[in-house]
């Protein structure tokens, strides 16, 4: 399963997210910080998907 990166803007640190790709394009919507539950947060390129990123 990916593993997605976050970043929040409140406390600034980053955090992951694992979730299915089917699930995380359902989930456009901001994810909430695993330090201080805000939802301030901004998405970072992993490497991993910067990869295998779909040309089609
Ligand atoms: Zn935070």
């Amino acid at each position: 399963m990916p593993v997605y990166e976050f970043y929040c803007k409140d406390c600034n640190r980053e955090f992951e997210v694992q979730m299915r790709l089917s699930e995380y394009e359902k989930q456009s919507e901001q994810h909430k910080c695993k330090n201080c539950d805000s939802s301030n947060t901004e998405r970072r390129i992993s490497m991993f998907e910067a990869k295998t990123s779909r040309k089609s």
